[in-house]
């Protein structure tokens, strides 16, 4: 709270708006009525996140086949030379969907594996959503792919390891728990964490010593 200063100076209130209006100039009473429009509807607008603590839930006996497959897809993405990234969606026990990180084949920043599996499975289902569904990725979804399956309405969504640079589901934002959302999907994180880590690691150490050699 500001503390009182019964001392300071009130503000110059200006001068009276219906002289204005009476000069014929009508723009800071209309300024004025949209400001309290705006202010009127903030709240609704633009309503804070309260960052309560992040919410996962349990492994499931299913988890462990279902990222083994996500697995199998970022190794398939390795061997083409790709960050090894893999995802595959499951609905009641099938897989409906997988994919893997193309960016640099395709030359597209919307190639990642997640959004992949998630067109394969769409494809396969021939609807917009894919409610029940559960996603098995081997590294936190981005922002992009986050919205996508909250898009999607999938039910659960399980991933290796986080993303700190851009993960979407809590590293830097919240997009799949956010209680304003209008979806809100189950996460469930480090299954086969080390795996999916170390797919990355050699792949990175890699790049890195290429890059030396080339020097
Ligand atoms: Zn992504």
């Amino acid at each position: 709270m500001v503390p009182e200063q019964p001392n300071a100076p009130r503000p110059d209130p200006g001068p009276r708006s219906d002289n204005a209006a009476r000069a014929g100039d009508h723009a800071p009473a209309r300024e004025e009525e949209l400001r309290a429009g705006s202010l009127e509807q903030r709240p609704l607008e633009s309503r804070p996140l309260e960052l309560g603590p992040l919410e996962f839930g349990a492994v499931r006996p299913e988890d462990d086949a279902g990222m083994m497959l996500a697995l199998e897809q970022a190794r398939a993405a390795r061997a083409m030379d790709e960050v090894p990234i893999g995802a595959v969606i499951l609905l009641d026990g099938e897989v409906i969907g997988s994919g893997h990180n193309r960016v640099r084949t395709d030359r597209s920043p919307l190639a990642h594996a997640e959004l992949r599996a998630l067109s394969a499975a769409v494809a396969t289902t021939g609807d917009a959503r894919l409610p029940g569904a559960q996603v098995y990725t081997t590294v936190e979804p981005c922002f992009m792919c986050a919205g996508a399956l909250s898009h999607a309405r999938v039910a659960r969504v399980v991933w290796g390891v986080r993303d700190p640079k851009f993960g979407g589901c809590a590293s830097l934002g919240r997009v799949l728990t956010d209680p304003r959302a209008n979806h809100r999907a189950e996460l469930v994180e480090g299954v086969r964490a080390d795996e999916a880590r170390e797919l990355l690691q050699l792949f990175f150490r890699s790049k890195r010593e290429a890059a030396k050699r080339s020097d």
